[in-house]
Parts: structure tokens; sequence; C-alpha cells
């Protein structure tokens, strides 16, 4: 299924974002998160895609588990800084023969080497958008990263904007973000893509912090900002993992129980392959009514 299909119908679109394990961890361990939250009957899980390309075959493989194995509709994650449109052609080609037709396009990070191969290759989002489009046609359903606070190297907001929207006018048919903290943010950046005619459906990006570390990860790759009572949160409990990861849940709820208040379309949670996590974040927000709760993961 295509999911922008999923949109529309009355009812919040929710999803799962889960990334190939690192650092030598077998696949499997994602797997074994995957079959603990599938009861939890995600609308879709996406699967990132490593910088530069780094995870190109376990995205794959990921991917089609999901779909096949799992039986959960999945969106794979694919980026063109550091891919020839040949190379990208046939990972797309290898996704659909496993039956992924989602994909979340972008320019994507560098690798950690900072190398980005010479040759021709996708600058921008609006570069890889436009060329799946040109590609595969209706073939694919294709979203774009966006950046309610306007992406870490942006000029600034506006011209962020304008790019946003280059990459719907080149064929993204639904958006999901970068996290954020500050609801009021996210609803600002509704209303100034409403203005630009943005009318594509946007999932909210909602990061459950669990620890001190991820905060200042956070701090120097997204260039987010923390409202007052988030920074008071992580400073109580900085020295207290465990108790802010009680906090992090709780404050991920809450965010989640605002924005189903707007209406927004969508709530797209960074599970960070935490079963338990999502679990508990999804019992919180009391979507429990088409979902089962019973069980745990971690
Ligand atoms: P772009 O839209 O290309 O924007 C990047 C910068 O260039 C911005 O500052 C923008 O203002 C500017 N810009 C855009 N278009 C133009 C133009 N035509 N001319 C000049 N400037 C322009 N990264 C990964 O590597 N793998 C993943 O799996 C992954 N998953 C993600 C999931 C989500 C939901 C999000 C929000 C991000 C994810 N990222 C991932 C990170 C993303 O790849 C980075 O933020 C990347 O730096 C930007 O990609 P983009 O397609 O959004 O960028």
């Amino acid at each position: 299924m295509f999911i922008r299909e999923l949109f529309g119908r009355g009812r919040p679109v929710i999803s799962f974002e889960i990334f190939p394990p690192r650092g030598g961890v077998p696949v499997e361990e994602v797997y074994r998160t995957l079959g603990a939250i599938k009861d939890l009957a995600p609308d879709f899980v996406s699967v990132t895609y490593g910088a530069g390309g780094s995870t190109r075959d376990a995205t794959l493989e990921i991917a089609s588990t999901v779909k096949n194995r799992f039986g959960l509709e999945v969106m794979a994650h694919c980026t063109g800084l550091c891919h020839t449109p040949p190379e990208v052609h046939e990972m797309v080609e290898d996704l659909m023969y496993e039956g992924v037709h989602n994909l979340l396009a972008m320019r994507g990070d560098p690798p950690r080497d900072r190398h980005v191969p010479e040759g021709p290759s996708f600058p921008h989002g609006s570069d890889l958008i436009g060329y799946l489009r040109r590609a595969f046609g209706d073939e694919v359903c294709i979203a774009a990263a966006a950046y309610p606070e306007g992406h870490v190297e942006a000029r600034d907001m506006e011209e962020d904007l304008a790019f946003l929207k280059l990459k719907v006018d080149m064929g993204a048919e639904l958006l999901i973000t970068q996290l954020f903290f500050d609801n009021e943010i996210f609803y600002r950046f509704l209303e100034s893509i409403g203005r630009l005619g943005i009318r594509v459906p946007v999932c909210a990006g909602i990061f459950p912090v669990l620890n001190a570390r991820q905060v200042e990860r956070i701090v120097s790759l997204c260039g987010v900002s923390f409202p007052p009572k988030f920074t008071r949160m992580v400073a109580r409990y900085a020295d207290d993992p465990a108790s802010l990861a009680e906090a992090g849940v709780a404050y991920a709820t809450e965010q989640i129980v605002d924005l189903l208040a707007f209406g927004v379309d969508g709530i797209h949670i960074y599970t960070m392959n935490r079963p338990d996590t999502t679990r508990r974040i999804m019992n919180n927000i009391g979507l429990v009514s088409r979902r089962a709760v019973a069980g745990s993961g971690d």
C-alpha cells in the first residue's frame, strides 16, 4: 500500500522509525525489536539509511523483512549525496522487487569521514525526489524530510521553506519532520507551509529522550531548541538515568497528546530500536482502542 493512502481516514497515522543495528550488533537484534512492537500495529515502519549509504544492504534487507515477514507497511529511507543516479536506480529497483514502494528521499548526511565521492549525485533532497519521480512515476510514494525550526545548514527559515516547497513540487507526497520539543514551533511551521501552499500531510517527529548524552548529540546534529521545561527536566535528572528515562517518556507522551488534540496528520516516533519505550508511549497516548497493549519489550 502507498503510505499516502493512509491519510485522510479520520485518524492520525502512527509510524515508528527503526535503524539497522550498528557497531557489529547482528541484524537479528532489530528483528527482536520488531517482534516486540508488531502488536502495537503502527501504520508503517520506516527504516533509516546509514550516512553516505553505509547501510544500503541492511536497509534493503530490514525493509523487506518488515514488509514480508512482519506484515507491516514499510518506508525505506534513501539518500542521494553519495550515490550516482544508476546506484539509486538499482537500489530502488531492488526495494520494489521486495515489494517496498514507499521512500523517504533525502540528500542525506555526509559519511563520518565527510568524504563525498566525486561524480554526478544528488546535492539536495529535491534533486533526488525529482529523479525518483521521473524514473519511477506512480510506482513509488515519496516522502521528504522537513525541519520545523529550519535545517541546521539553512541560511534562514524563509529560504529553507522555499526549498521544502520545491521538494513537494518535485513530487514529495508527504513530509516527516525532524524531532522537536516545542509543539508551538511545530504549529507555527504548519501555518507557514500552509501559507506557501504546501498541502501534503505532515507527520510530526517525536523523540523520547532517554539519556543526557542523546541531548548533547541532538544539539550538535540538529540545532533544535529546548523549551525551559525540557531543559529543567534534563538538568534535574542528568545524573539519574532511570528517572530521566521516565521523564523522557512522560515528556514525549505529553507532546503527542497535545499534537493529537491539535489534529495532526501523523506522529512519527523515533523508537531508537527501544520496544519498551515505544510500547509505554503507545499505551500512554490512549490510541489503545485499536491496538493491543499486552506484553513487554526491552
Ligand atoms: P535538503 O532538502 O537537500 O536540504 C539541506 C540543506 O540545503 C538545507 O539547509 C536547505 O535549506 C538547503 N537546500 C535545499 N535545497 C537546496 C537547493 N536546491 N539549493 C541550495 N540549497 C538547498 N539522514 C541519513 O543519512 N539517513 C537517514 O535515514 C535519515 N533519515 C532522516 C529522517 C528524517 C525524518 C529526517 C528529518 C532526517 C533524516 N536524515 C537522514 C537526515 C537528513 O539526511 C539530513 O538532515 C540532511 O542534512 C538533509 O537532507 P534533506 O533531503 O532534508 O536536505
